[in-house]
């Protein structure tokens, strides 16, 4: 599932190149998780005045609203001169005079919505309980060892939830709380201001990693069960149970935790 860092990698790939572009046509497939909200042809002669992220949203500014996009499960967005005929995963090409942005996903869970403004009820419902963003000067050491203090579910979990900090999915949790020495079944409120620190700064490094390879460590894979994914090829822990730990040689424990699978070495992370 395309997290944070990969969304990021994304809007990069084109917000530069669909910058001011006009919107010529909208061509929607198949039902996506949400409707539109507007009819697509009201677009049509509008201006993509910018590309932003909130969370594991892109925002399309248009010169009257916005576009909120989301990869679900399984989408991935394209922006080429010239594509070619849309195929039966393909649900959104948004057609400019600068080329054709169009959304792949063949399990449905994106979303592409239209929304008067940000502040907005819509954009309000999709956006308003996102915590603050990982990579930028919103996220203040202080802030976020005072928020943990009041949640007493484990940690991993309190990170998986995004209403404190967005974008630490299940990966890069697994991975931030191995850098940071802390066990993900720790409850939250129990922890230190150092090691809160400690996993601030193991957060932001996770993540800013993750962006700067830009997908580069996420390799494209298909599981036996035939479920798409992403896998780390670097992990520390993650998928890597049983296998020695990097740094001790301990093997790597994994447990189940909201029905997420977590990774963590007993040695090195500690309660
Ligand atoms: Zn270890």
């Amino acid at each position: 599932m395309p997290e944070l860092p990969e969304v990021e990698v994304t809007r990069r790939s084109f917000a530069d190149r669909i910058a001011s572009a006009r919107i010529v046509d909208l061509r929607m497939g198949k039902p996506l998780r949400w409707p539109l909200g507007v009819p697509a042809q009201d677009l049509v002669g509008q201006r993509v005045v910018g590309v932003r992220r909130r969370g594991k949203y892109l925002l399309l500014d248009l010169s009257d609203g916005l576009l909120l996009v989301h990869l679900g499960m399984s989408g991935s967005l394209n922006f080429a001169l010239h594509q070619p005929k849309a195929g039966p995963h393909d649900h959104m090409d948004l057609v400019t005079d600068r080329g054709v942005l169009r959304l792949h996903d063949p399990r449905r869970f994106g979303a592409v919505v239209w929304a008067p403004s940000e502040n907005s009820h819509i954009a309000q419902k999709l956006l308003g309980h996102l915590g603050v963003e990982p990579l930028d000067g919103g996220f203040d050491v202080d802030a976020f060892a005072l928020a943990l203090k009041k949640r007493t579910s484990a940690i991993k979990q309190v990170l998986l939830a995004g209403d404190i900090v967005v974008g630490v999915g299940n990966i890069y949790a697994s991975e931030a709380l191995f850098m940071a020495g802390i066990r993900p079944t720790t409850s939250a409120s129990r922890l230190s201001k150092p090691r809160i620190a400690r996993l601030h700064a193991a957060i932001v490094q996770v993540l800013t990693r993750a962006v700067a390879q830009g997908g580069s460590s996420l390799k494209d894979f298909v599981s036996a069960e035939g479920k798409t994914g992403y896998f780390l090829l670097e992990a520390s822990v993650y998928g890597r149970a049983g296998q020695p730990c990097r740094t001790c040689s301990t093997p790597i424990r994994s447990l189940l935790q909201g029905q997420r699978t977590t990774f963590y070495c007993p040695t090195c992370q500690k309660p």
